[in-house]
């Protein structure tokens, strides 16, 4: 069963259009990452789901019940909906324990118990209650953040870039205290991001959107594997994007003929491997019935267990491409070797429309 449903949700600033015609449903209970480069209508979407913001146009409801539609809006603080914005925007004139409780029923000495209660499941000792938000870390202030949010026991809970502020360490760990958190309460979560590979591994529905559309949303996996644009796939990690033709089954490009999923797609096309879809054998010979192509390796980005080789290839027309090729750390060829490049699986066909759906004008007259 869906929990929030957004309908065709429209939203302008003037002239800027920073949400447009955004339809989404996420399941109870799940988490959904939300990305996309800066600017590109995350925290306005997020706004309007808690109430901050009102869409010109379109409809949100949840569970069931409508929260904003043409006839009119339910007031944030009945929508029982936690948000934790970007800053984490703790009370500074209020110590941890205050700032938890500012929104729970009652006397500070009835609010303790559930207070206490909140800082251990995010993993606080109840001592910090009586600090002020200026004495705690980065990590400490988004924590208090989200026990603040949790205090209301939300039906969905909104969460704008929390990590953004703290160093990689403390943000794989947060990350993972939180997710479990929220799955263990059966919270449905969205999660605003610019860090893909936060938003890859914290997700089982990932969004992404540019310049106000919501591009494509689906599992992370399935988007990694088969983004919808060049842009999606490169926002997603690195990607080999080429040129190719269609026939048969094969996008015939510059490492040979692949296999495509779909036999049907005939014609030119734009498709894309990953990275770890390529695999190198030393000598830049083609050796008997082997697909693929010869490169020489230009640079190596060298990361302990694991290396990036820069390999470049001579394309159609005569220009040369590198390509990203993942190789062992202690085995990889040095820069100077000729290696063959061989794909590995299919490739994907990528959609030549724009945001709107329209189709490139054809070249030439
Ligand atoms: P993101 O969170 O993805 O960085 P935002 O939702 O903050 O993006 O902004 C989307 C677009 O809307 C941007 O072009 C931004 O400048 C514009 N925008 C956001 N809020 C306002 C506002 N209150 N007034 C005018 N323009 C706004
Ligand atoms: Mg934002």
């Amino acid at each position: 069963m869906n929990s929030l449903e957004l309908q065709q949700l429209h939203k302008s600033y003037g002239t800027v259009t920073a949400v447009h015609d955004v339809s989404l449903n996420l399941p109870a209970g799940s988490r959904t990452a939300i990305v996309g480069p800066s600017g590109s209508g995350k925290t306005t979407l997020l706004r309007m789901i808690a109430g901050f913001e009102f869409p010109d146009r379109g409809r949100i409801s949840l569970n069931g019940q409508v929260l904003v539609d043409d006839e009119g809006a339910l007031p944030a603080h009945q929508r029982l909906i936690g948000y934790v914005p970007q800053d984490g925007a703790l009370f500074p004139h209020m110590n941890v324990a205050a700032n938890i409780g500012f929104g729970l029923p009652g006397k500070m000495a009835a609010k303790q118990t559930r207070i206490d209660e909140l800082l251990d499941m995010v993993a606080l000792d109840p001592a910090m209650g009586t600090r002020w938000p200026h004495e705690l870390s980065g990590g400490q202030q988004q924590r208090v953040a989200l026990a603040r949010a949790l205090a209301q026991r939300p039906r969905l809970m909104l969460l704008d870039e929390p990590f953004s502020a703290l160093d990689t360490g403390l943000r794989a760990s947060m990350r993972k205290t939180v997710a479990r958190l929220l799955a263990d309460a059966g919270i449905t979560t969205i999660l605003v991001t610019h860090d893909q590979a936060e938003a890859l591994s914290f997700a089982d529905q990932l969004a992404v959107m540019r310049q106000g559309h919501l591009v494509q949303s689906g599992p992370p996996l399935e988007l990694y594997r088969h983004p919808r644009d060049a842009q999606t796939a490169l926002f997603l990690g690195d990607a080999v994007v080429l040129p190719a033709r269609l026939e048969q089954g094969l996008a015939h490009c510059d490492l040979g003929p692949v296999p495509i999923a779909d036999p049907a797609r005939q014609g030119p096309a734009q498709i894309m491997l990953r990275p770890e879809q390529l695999q190198w054998t030393a000598g830049g010979a083609h050796s008997g019935a082997t697909p693929g192509c010869a490169g020489v390796v230009r640079d190596w980005d060298f990361a302990g267990n694991h290396c990036t080789l820069s390999v470049a290839i001579t394309t159609a027309d005569g220009s040369q491409q590198l390509l990203p090729v993942p190789a062992g750390g202690l085995q990889a060829p040095a820069p100077g070797s000729r290696v063959w490049i061989t794909p590995q699986g299919q490739a994907h066909v990528l959609d030549s429309r724009d945001l709107c759906g329209r189709r490139p004008a054809p070249a030439g007259p």
